[in-house]
């Protein structure tokens, strides 16, 4: 099969995936965004998936996103940054994202609001990290109210919703357990503080059907969309 054939099938069966997780709780598949997790993906494999019609990817390692951006010059595409963020890095971060998932903390989204060039502000997202585990970033779900008020009043900041990456659950009701946690976390800190917070970035491969349920609006996808990685 060519990759232009893989690229297209692989983007019909997920597609497929989301309408009938969509269908399933009367949700409109348009709410759904999908991101390609292209981290450690060849350029030519992702450029046949863009040339297919996605739209949005997700990139975790910075070098290796700007590479492929410099040879998949789409207007219409949206980056992502979806990986751990040195502050050291933010002003490269800013310049070439639309949107940063991993924010955990005040002074990385202070950095990023202020380096971000362009006239949009940037999008933000504020990861939890609701297992607590030490090898991910995130804050836990009893510290992200009060991150969320303060990044709201950062001027250039667009902030946007929350993000997370919850260890691997096997029953479909623990894996909706947590998801439905964080949305009620942003429903609450929308009602307190007067936000419009309208994102949650969650469910990737083997749980996106149960972050569906619980209103996830972008779910990242890597194995399951093009394949294994390196
Ligand atoms: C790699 C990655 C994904 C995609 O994971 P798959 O299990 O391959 O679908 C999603 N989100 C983040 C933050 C990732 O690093």
């Amino acid at each position: 099969m060519s990759n232009s054939d893989y690229a297209k099938q692989q983007l019909g069966s997920i597609q497929t995936r989301i309408d009938r997780a969509c269908a399933m709780s009367q949700r409109e598949p348009g709410s759904v965004t999908l991101i390609g997790a292209s981290k450690k993906q060849s350029i030519g494999l992702v450029s046949e998936f863009v040339e297919s019609g996605l739209r949005n990817l997700g990139e975790n390692y910075l070098q290796e996103a700007i590479d492929k951006q410099g040879q998949c010059p789409r207007l219409d595409a949206s980056w992502h940054f979806i990986g751990q963020i040195q502050s050291n890095k933010t002003k490269l971060i800013a310049e070439h994202f639309n949107w940063v998932h991993g924010v955990d903390r005040l002074k990385i989204a202070t950095r990023l609001a202020s380096q971000h060039g362009r006239n949009s502000p940037i999008n933000l997202l504020i990861q939890l990290n609701p297992d607590n585990e030490e090898t991910k970033g995130g804050v836990p779900f009893s510290a992200a109210a009060e991150l969320c008020q303060q990044i709201a009043e950062i001027d250039g900041a667009n902030l946007r919703g929350f993000m997370m990456i919850p260890r691997a659950r096997h029953e479909l009701t623990q894996q909706r357990a947590v998801f439905a946690q964080a949305r009620t976390l942003l429903e609450s800190c929308n009602q307190r503080y007067g936000l419009g917070l309208d994102h949650l970035s969650m469910g990737m491969s083997g749980d996106l059907e149960s972050a569906i349920a619980e209103g996830s609006t972008m779910i990242r996808i890597g194995t399951d969309l093009f394949g294994a990685r390196d």
